[in-house]
């Protein structure tokens, strides 16, 4: 059988730990025997990033906006415990924090669908996408814990040396103060990515703050959506039979709860935080998101929403079997080579994306799994794989779609 072929490469940024070798196994089973894969390799691994004083990071984050479309494997952030481990010159930031910062954008999280893995919300019918803004509010606040009695005051400076003063509280006794910021352009650019992926994936899009409270600083997040879309978006998303959807966070709670799914749900970046754990742990398990970062201007990041899996690493460096899924790294893959494919105008490529995407879920519901999805399927009996025999049982299926 002759390979398909790539004409541009993928930014390739490996990682660490389990996910490491569950990406090298992918590789070799998955890709290399039916793509003439093409890449341009990054070694984000922990060691190799402190070799480098992280400069790794940043130019596989540039070839990311050259390219347009990378893949990434799951990355140590770096705390006390791993400079220990690794010996390590820095205490590096996070690999994630530094390319978001590079590409500026939006964070969008999908379950991966299959029968046998049901959502605990019965009524959830098709997948619900969180696109989780990347930047600022309780992020990059400043806090203080207030001692005693005294007033505090909200101070703006402005170049020209004028100030814009405003109340918070007087205190009576001991509390706590809290200030955050955002900017207009990274909202611009966060509505952008969410309006430009609803398109892309034809789904309706909602957006939910909480401005009836909060009237200046959600209010700004509601009003610079609803501009941008009015100027840039509402006449396409008619031509696509897509809407656009804003309300406030607590109703949009209440009907997503009741809602069939196959929306995307774009929130500020603490709801997003706090709403992709609970999608996804409704859906099932964090092995079985989607993940993808979506920059402003149209260059695409795919990753696994999971670590390194590092309990199950140790084990392996033991000799000792480990049944890792490798479901969400097997679909950072597709869903970077199915974007390249649609990219470069390629239609094998794409269509290798979907009989990859096929085979897994189909082993999956032959009843073939690892062991986090054996313990919550509804299939009876499940045959639970170690990581390389589920690769193989994909690649079987696979090779019979080839
Ligand atoms: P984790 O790697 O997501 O694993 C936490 C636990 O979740 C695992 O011990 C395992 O449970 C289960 N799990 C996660 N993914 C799994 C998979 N694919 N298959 C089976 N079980 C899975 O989180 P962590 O242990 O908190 O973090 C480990 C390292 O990952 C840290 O150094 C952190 O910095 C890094 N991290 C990287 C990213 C990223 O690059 N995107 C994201 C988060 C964390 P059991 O042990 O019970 O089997
Ligand atoms: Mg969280």
């Amino acid at each position: 059988m002759e390979k398909i072929k790539m004409t541009t490469p993928l930014v390739e940024m490996d990682g660490d730990e389990m996910t490491r070798i569950l990406w090298q196994m992918i590789k070799d089973e998955l890709l290399l025997p039916f793509i003439d894969l093409r890449t341009e390799y990054y070694d984000l691994g922990l060691k190799h990033r402190d070799e480098t004083n992280d400069q790794v990071t940043y130019e596989s984050a540039h070839a990311n906006k050259r390219y347009g479309v990378a893949v990434k494997c799951a990355t140590i952030t770096p705390n006390a415990a791993r400079v220990e481990e690794y010996d390590l010159k820095e205490m590096w930031k996070s690999p994630n924090g530094t390319i978001r910062a590079i590409l500026d954008g939006t964070v969008f999280r999908a379950p991966i669908v299959v029968k046998g893995i049901e959502p605990c919300v019965k009524n959830w019918k098709k997948p619900i996408t969180i696109a989780r803004h990347a930047y600022g509010d309780v992020y990059k606040a400043s806090e203080i814990r207030v001692p005693g009695p005294g007033k505090a005051e909200l101070v703006y400076t402005a170049e020209d040396g004028t100030e814009i003063r405003e109340m918070i509280a007087a205190f009576k006794g001991p509390g706590v103060l809290q200030g955050m910021h955002n900017l207009d352009k990274s909202i611009e650019s966060f509505a952008r990515s969410c309006f430009n992926y609803a398109l892309d994936q034809k789904q309706d899009l909602w957006f939910s703050t909480k401005d009836t409270i909060s009237k200046k600083y959600d209010h700004t997040f509601k009003d610079i959506f609803q501009e941008i879309y009015e100027k840039e978006y509402k006449q396409r998303f008619e031509e696509a039979g897509i809407t656009y959807f804003y309300t406030l966070i607590d109703d949009a709670v209440a009907r997503i709860m009741k809602s069939e799914g196959g929306m995307i749900w774009a929130c500020k970046n603490y709801d997003g935080d706090v709403m992709s754990d609970m999608i996804s742990s409704a859906f099932g398990s964090l092995a079985m998101m989607t993940s993808v970062l979506v920059s402003p201007v149209g260059n695409f990041e795919y990753e696994a929403a999971h670590g390194t899996v590092q309990r199950h690493y140790y084990k392996h460096l033991k000799g000792e079997e480990t049944s890792t899924n490798s479901v969400a790294t097997i679909f950072a893959w597709t869903g970077a080579l199915r974007k390249r494919g649609e990219l470069d105008g390629l239609k094998d490529l794409m269509s290798f994306a979907d009989k990859l995407e096929k085979a897994t879920i189909q082993t999956i519901e032959e009843g073939k799994m690892t062991k986090d999805l054996a313990l919550i399927t509804t299939i009876e009996n499940p045959t639970v794989l170690n990581s390389k025999d589920f690769i193989l049982a994909i690649r079987e299926n696979l090779e019979k779609m080839m």
